[in-house]
């Protein structure tokens, strides 16, 4: 048998068929078509991680991508709208503020418009943030519909929540009418090449072997190929993360579908509540360093507010990143890359964008480090992007009531998060790094509404006259609340996609 070093790369193995698997197989057919041929195997028998259901706007890329026909998503998904996440007792009990998909007031050329929204307040306007903000009036007042406005200041970004198997089974579903051919059974033994120690084939119980060129780990936690069999190494970043473990459980469902995720604050982690059509979804992330299991389980409990309709689910985690994502023949992607918690609804991002690099870098002709290196330097700066953005809600808090919260206020920051926090803290300024996932309008929503408001603003403010930034500030009121009464309710929209589809499909 060749070693798959240096010859062209044609047979794509992915080993695991959660979202990651999935998600991959659908992807890399779809653009890379003939040029692969894909085989994905996955093991009933162990099941997938069976969580992970808000996402974040560029997931419709993907769909778009990918061809998928909106009313049927959101039929065949049972899915929702998400306008935003709703914080709750994050900066205090009893406060809560939006980090919505949109963005407040509009954009401006060299200075944003928060600097000059800063100086009105400091001058006693009373309009906060967010009331500059259509995804929040909308997200507010549970209404929804797509806008196609010519003038991005009446924009409404959204993304969906969805049921996380129900969205594996429509991507097995597409991969498998493309040609991604399936396997069923448990991987019992991953053979190597004993010169390169690149990957053969994967053995299954069952006595089949299937062999590949370019092999993707997508089997969870464990990473089955890049941790136990190449031992990739991982950086543990619990340190400034502490939350190691989640509860999870649905719930009946809501009359009124909110078009948002809510994370409600405890007193060691957070909760999540995520409506869809037919039940919610809820799980408490937590620190076993603050907390028991049990103790843990009892706050969820004692928090949901409608009848939970199963067995509460606990999963363990220890949250960082693999430290070669690609290594040798073998691309981490989903959780197998590494994990950070659900806070900001990032994990099948990243799924999606570990994707559409290896496609960019996609080793046509051989395994060339630079292809490697070029990929593991992009994940690692995209990791701990998203990291530090996690850190700052808990960092960056007024809670005075909890240790846990206590603690987090003192981490010591990695330097991109604290320089980040002291600029905006200092002068009000908001520069994106590179390809942040997180705009400038995330961060800001986020700093402010756990707690800091700048010093200072930018001095280009002082150019406009009182008059007229206070015409432009009551104009913008106006204009981001005008859309709302005209919008239907967010279950009328959902209700009327779904039907949509019924009577096409009948
Ligand atoms: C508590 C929690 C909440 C989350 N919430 C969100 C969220 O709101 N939004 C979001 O974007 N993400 C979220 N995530 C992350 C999300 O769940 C995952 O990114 C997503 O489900 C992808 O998982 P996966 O496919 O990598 O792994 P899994 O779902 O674990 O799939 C692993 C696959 O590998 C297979 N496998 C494993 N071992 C073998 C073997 N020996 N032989 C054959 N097959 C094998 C399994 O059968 C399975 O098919 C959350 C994660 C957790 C833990």
């Amino acid at each position: 048998m060749q070693d798959p070093h240096n010859k062209p790369i044609k047979r794509v193995v992915i080993a695991g068929g959660g979202t990651a698997g999935w998600l991959a197989a659908s992807l890399m057919k779809k653009v890379l078509g003939k040029a692969v041929d894909i085989t994905l195997v996955e093991s009933e028998a162990i099941g997938t991680v069976g969580v992970g259901e808000a996402t974040i706007p560029p997931i419709r890329l993907v769909n778009q991508v990918l061809g998928i026909d909106e009313a049927q998503f959101l039929h065949d998904t049972k899915a929702t709208i998400k306008l935003a996440i709703r914080f709750e007792n994050w900066k205090t009990k009893g406060e809560s503020y939006y980090h919505t998909f949109g963005a407040p007031g509009k954009s401006m050329a060299f200075c944003h418009f928060h600097h000059y929204w800063v100086k009105a307040r400091q001058q006693g306007l009373k309009a906060d943030l967010w009331d500059f903000d259509l995804n929040y009036h909308a997200a507010e007042a549970g209404r929804f519909a797509q806008i196609n406005a010519k003038d991005p200041v009446v924009e409404l970004p959204f993304a969906y929540h969805f049921d996380a198997s129900l969205y594996a089974q429509y991507l097995r579903k597409l991969s498998e009418n493309m040609g991604v051919v399936r396997k069923e059974g448990k991987i019992s033994r991953v053979q190597r090449f004993t010169d390169s120690g690149f990957i053969q084939a994967l053995h299954l119980e069952s006595g089949d072997v299937v062999e590949g060129d370019l092999f993707v780990d997508c089997t969870g936690f464990k990473g089955l190929l890049i941790e136990e069999a190449l031992g990739a190494g991982y950086d543990d970043w619990s340190h400034l993360l502490p939350c190691d473990s989640a509860i999870a459980v649905p719930s009946e469902r809501h009359e009124k579908t909110a078009p948002y995720t809510r994370s409600i604050a405890h007193d060691a982690g957070w909760q999540w509540r995520i409506p869809l059509q037919h039940r919610n979804g809820n799980g408490h992330v937590y620190s076993s360093r603050y907390i028991s299991d049990d103790q843990a389980c009892d706050t969820l409990l004692s928090n949901l507010d409608t009848k939970p309709l199963g067995d509460p689910k606990l999963i363990k985690f220890t949250t960082g990143r693999r430290r070669k994502q690609w290594y040798k023949n073998v691309v981490a992607v989903g959780l197998s890359s590494g994990f950070l918690e659900p806070l900001e609804s990032t994990s099948i991002h990243l799924i999606q964008s570990a994707i559409v690099r290896l496609i960019q870098l996609f080793p046509h002709n051989g395994f060339a480090p630079s292809l490697e290196s070029e990929y593991n330097k992009q994940s690692e700066l995209e990791f701990e992007q998203i990291r530090d953005f996690l850190v700052l809600h808990y960092t960056v808090n007024e809670r005075t009531d909890s240790a846990f919260f206590n603690d987090m206020r003192n981490i010591t920051l990695p330097d991109s998060l604290a320089h980040k926090i002291a600029l905006f803290k200092e002068s009000g300024n908001l520069l994106r790094e590179q390809n942040d996932l997180f705009l400038e309008s995330s961060w800001l929503q986020v700093l402010y509404g756990q707690g800091i408001t700048p010093k200072d603003y930018h001095g280009l403010v002082n150019s406009v006259p009182e008059v007229q930034l206070n015409q432009m500030l009551t104009r913008l009121l106006e204009i981001k609340k005008e859309p709302i009464a005209k919008l239907p309710t967010h279950d009328e929209y959902i209700n009327g996609m779904v039907a949509k589809y019924k009577r096409a499909m009948s």
